[in-house]
């Protein structure tokens, strides 16, 4: 028999476009799937609706392993022991997996790479996850990026790979070595509910990798070509949704930048043409995080720019409340958070509009709006929502120091109809557009629909900010 090689799967949850599973099937007929159950990191502020996600993700994964006629293990404990004691058990030769730009995930990975060579087997390590490596697109004079344009610039110049190929056959575990595995650890894989998530709303994406296929289809067919107009209106269906897909790995990156290609290939105007460019900028910004959370693996702890770092946040926790469950008084901030609490999604323009209200406007550290995000999220990765939270609280690397958001002229521009500030809030349907667009809702009328009053005045709140912000640039310098 063929030499035993485990793939170990983590942000990748599935068999087609998979840089490292690719791999493993080369080396050897007999691959072995596995996925850990990661106490590290299944703590209790998962996302319910996340792990429902991931979870059916690993259901369909399973069954597309059985189809190629092997299997994909389960284990419900720490890789940092787990990994290297089923590899052992198993007699495996190899351990294959794809690389990660997170601290934990990268410390974690040194310790099962440091424990399987200890045993005498065999460590292969990929990137998958990114159509660009970290370190791979840099200044001239090789260091990384920290403002976006340029990096955009660099990175869209360079060739990028083709999909690489499916798992169609391997060669799984005999019914002996499947004993084996299971004292091992390896158990059946549970439902979200069994870990203790609760979500009995429908996922916005179909989990697995023919769900986001579809999807990744069906965006390309209709909406990819308006998609420079159309992604800033969140009651329009102009984006994907693809991005917990992209999260888990329940498509590869290479396959979505393909798609992009042919449809490009077809585009028959300049608009569409556009339309495509923006989408891939898109692309682009979660690769730009991604490259920056590898390069500067402190971002995770707290804002980039020195000022910001002993910011004198005001936190008050009933403003705080009030955000999180969509009770501020101003329409299009609650309807938004109400999105995200309902369904685990929430559009980008809205997330920009929120996270500039929790900061500017009620002077609440940016990182109790990224917990927050990370804990009510589909899609939640580190590096795309730290790097969103930084660039609306200006704590990032962005070369525009202060950027606030008015949630009046952000409603009247991009919600100009009040179409998603009304499904969001139907208590507010009644309610005349303009009153909605502009917050400026009659105080007969927030009485009759059970609507707050603001609890803070934007423009007074955007003055606070700014002299607040003034005071730490002159303690600590900078811009
Ligand atoms: C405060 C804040 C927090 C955010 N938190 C997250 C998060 O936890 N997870 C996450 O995936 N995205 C996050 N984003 C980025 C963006 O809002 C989402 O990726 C996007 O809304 C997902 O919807 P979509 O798949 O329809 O995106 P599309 O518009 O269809 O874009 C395609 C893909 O590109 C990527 N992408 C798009 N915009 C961005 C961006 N600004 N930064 C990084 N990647 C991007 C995503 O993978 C997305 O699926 C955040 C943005 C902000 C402002």
């Amino acid at each position: 028999m063929s030499q035993l090689i485990l793939f170990w799967h983590r942000r990748d949850l599935r068999i087609s476009d998979n840089v490292g599973l690719a791999a493993a099937r080369q080396r050897s007929a007999r691959v072995v799937g596995v996925f850990c159950l990661d106490p590290n990191i299944l703590r209790h502020d998962v996302a319910p609706v996340r792990a429902v996600y991931m979870i059916g993700c690993l259901q369909e994964l399973q069954k597309q392993y059985a189809q190629a006629g092997s299997q994909l293990l389960i284990l419900n404990t720490d890789p940092r022991q787990g990994i290297a004691a089923l590899a052992v058990a198993l007699n495996a030769t190899a351990v294959f997996f794809n690389r990660d730009v997170e601290p934990y995930a990268r410390d974690r990975d040194r310790a099962v790479a440091a424990a399987l060579r200890e045993q005498g087997i065999e460590v292969c390590a990929f990137w998958d996850q990114l159509l660009h490596a970290p370190k791979t697109v840099t200044t001239s004079s090789g260091q990384p990026y920290t403002v976006y344009g340029p990096f955009w610039r660099n990175w869209s110049r360079q060739a990028k790979q083709p999909p690489v190929e499916t798992l169609q056959q391997a060669t799984g575990l005999t019914e002996n070595e499947q004993a084996i595995a299971q004292q091992a650890g390896t158990i059946p894989l549970p439902t979200a509910k069994d870990l203790g998530f609760i979500w009995d709303t429908p996922l916005i994406l179909e989990p697995g990798e023919l769900g986001a296929a579809d999807r990744l289809a069906e965006f390309c067919d209709r909406a990819i070509t308006d998609y420079a107009e159309e992604r800033n209106f969140p009651a329009h269906p102009g984006t994907s949704q693809l991005s917990a897909a992209l999260k888990f790995g329940a498509i590869g990156i290479r396959t979505v930048w393909a798609a992009t290609l042919e449809v490009e290939q077809q585009a028959r105007s300049d608009e569409a043409r556009q339309g495509i460019q923006s989408w891939q900028q898109e692309l682009a910004w979660r690769e730009f995080y991604q490259h920056a959370l590898y390069a500067f693996p402190e971002l995770a702890e707290g804002p980039y720019r020195p000022h910001f770092k002993a910011f004198p946040w005001e936190n008050n926790e009933e403003w705080f409340q009030a955000w999180c469950e969509g009770r501020t008084g101003y329409p299009i901030v609650d309807a938004a958070m109400r999105q995200m609490n309902e369904t685990g999604w929430m559009h980008n323009r809205c997330r920009m509009i929120v996270a500039s209200f929790l900061t500017k406007d009620l002077i609440i550290d940016t990182r109790l709006g990224e917990q927050y995000f990370m804990q009510r999220l589909m899609d939640w990765d580190l590096a795309a929502n730290n790097g969103g939270w930084q660039w609306s609280a200006s704590s990032g690397m962005d070369p525009k120091p202060l950027r606030i958001f008015n949630p009046a002229s952000q409603a009247q521009k991009f919600d100009p109809e009040a179409e998603y500030i009304r499904e969001w809030l139907p208590e507010l349907r009644s309610v005349e557009t303009e009153e909605l667009v502009t917050g400026k809702i009659s105080s007969a009328d927030r009485d009759r629909c059970g609507y707050p009053a603001p609890i803070v005045d934007h423009n007074q709140q955007q003055r606070r900010f700014k002299a607040l912000y003034q005071q730490q640039r002159e303690r600590v310098g900078g811009n």
